[in-house]
């Protein structure tokens, strides 16, 4: 786990801070790289010593499960981009999201929730939370009123998500964040698919924040990872829970992300460009029946989007004319996309919500969480943005042609 060290890097723009937080150690031989510590523990000459940082009253490592020192470099990157007190990692997104709250929820408790959180997320809290006698309830995402209403009800925690995966809705989170706190609730915000770059939850109210390292932050698809930032307090319990349950980020993951944040800017500004670009593009095609993007005019919370966001994201969906077929149709025409299970990388990704963010959930679930069976979902990568339109105008061109021959 790693806390703030006031920092003069602290004040730097989001930019300088994504290359240089967490890189200021003294590591072996000079090198300019955070070494890659694969070792499972840390030796000492001195018993006191050992003692010492044992009880965390010195800096040091005791045992790869409860700390790295690459894997706290990646946390303290995290830390200081989300403006949080402190923050620990883990294994994937899942195992933050998991561990989070099953160390701030007891039987009895309650969290209140949204339908559409990522689908994973969504499993924990309809197959496993309720099997530990936590209360659930999820409400319509768009209905800010039914979220109150339910917090209003008593809850321990309120656990958001925005944008949320696949149609990109909008949470406000700095309203539901001061309704949870006059209930004295835990406010959670997995900012996944925003980054820090471009919304910061703890400034708006957020106690928790937590992402899959696995997507735009590590941004390369080549590694799993997750986080949680917020409060010292908060984070040490989830912390604690952690180091028990053993769900620790590995240090050559924790070093594949930190290499990508340090382009994370970057990335974000030509994925949030283009998104929005592309975006704009299917909403005038003829083929497109819709198009969802936090960015688009047409967007049920755009004007939320434009208050809490710096950007909206590299993630956009939309749905096709002529049903599942088309989709399976449309896919594998695309030149520049990995038809993947994955967002956030630097290719474009694109695939069906059935096979990526709900392959754990049924065909009715998917349906009462308002996801068309014609969706696509679509993460901008860091290509030339003409190029990626090229490739979608293309695509969408031969399915029509494919429909007619199958009429004729
Ligand atoms: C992918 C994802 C997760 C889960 O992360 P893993 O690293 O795959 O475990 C959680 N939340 C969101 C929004 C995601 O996109």
């Amino acid at each position: 786990m790693r806390r703030r060290s006031e920092n003069k890097r602290d004040h730097a723009g989001l930019g300088t801070r994504g290359v240089w937080a967490g890189e200021e150690g003294n590591y072996w031989e000079r090198a300019t790289q955070i070494p890659v510590a694969l070792s499972v523990s840390f030796g000492y000459d001195d018993v006191n010593e050992w003692l010492k940082v044992a009880q965390g009253k010195t800096h040091g490592h005791i045992y790869s499960r409860n700390t790295n020192p690459t894997v706290a470099a990646f946390e303290e990157k995290v830390r200081n981009l989300e403006t949080a007190e402190a923050a620990t990692s883990f294994s994937s997104g899942m195992g933050a999201i998991s561990n989070t709250l099953f160390a701030l929820l007891s039987p009895g408790d309650g969290v209140v929730s949204i339908k559409d959180t990522y689908g994973g997320t969504n499993k924990l809290f309809i197959e496993f939370l309720p099997r530990f006698g936590i209360k659930v309830s999820l409400c319509d995402t768009s209905d800010h009123q039914a979220i109150e209403t339910a917090i209003g009800q008593g809850c321990k925690a309120v656990y958001l998500e925005s944008p949320t995966n696949p149609t990109v809705k909008v949470v406000d989170l700095a309203r539901l964040a001061a309704v949870a706190h006059r209930h004295g609730a835990v406010v959670i915000v997995d900012n996944t698919l925003a980054t820090p770059i471009n919304q910061q939850p703890v400034k708006l109210g957020a106690d928790l924040v937590i992402h899959s390292a696995t997507k735009f932050l590590g941004g390369h698809a080549d590694a799993l990872g997750g986080v949680v930032c917020g409060g010292a307090d908060l984070v040490g319990r989830i912390y604690h829970f952690r180091e028990i349950t053993g769900a620790c980020l590995d240090p050559m993951a924790a070093y594949l992300l930190l290499r990508g944040m340090k382009t994370l800017h970057l990335r974000i500004a030509r994925q949030n460009e283009s998104a929005l670009k592309i975006a704009r593009f299917l909403e005038s095609h003829p083929h497109v029946i819709r198009v969802f993007y936090p960015g688009l005019e047409s967007h049920e919370q755009h004007e939320i989007a434009r208050r809490q966001m710096r950007g909206f994201g590299g993630v956009l969906s939309f749905a096709i004319r002529g049903g599942f077929d088309a989709v399976k149709s449309f896919l594998p025409r695309l030149r520049y996309a990995h038809l993947a299970a994955n967002l956030g990388a630097v290719e474009t990704v694109a695939g069906p919500p059935s096979t990526t963010s709900h392959v754990e959930s049924t065909k009715e679930e998917r349906a009462a969480s308002g996801i068309p069976e014609a969706l696509i979902r679509y993460s901008v990568g860091i290509e030339d943005t003409e190029d990626l339109i090229a490739d979608l105008r293309h695509a969408l061109g031969k399915v029509r042609l494919a429909k007619r021959r199958a009429r004729s």
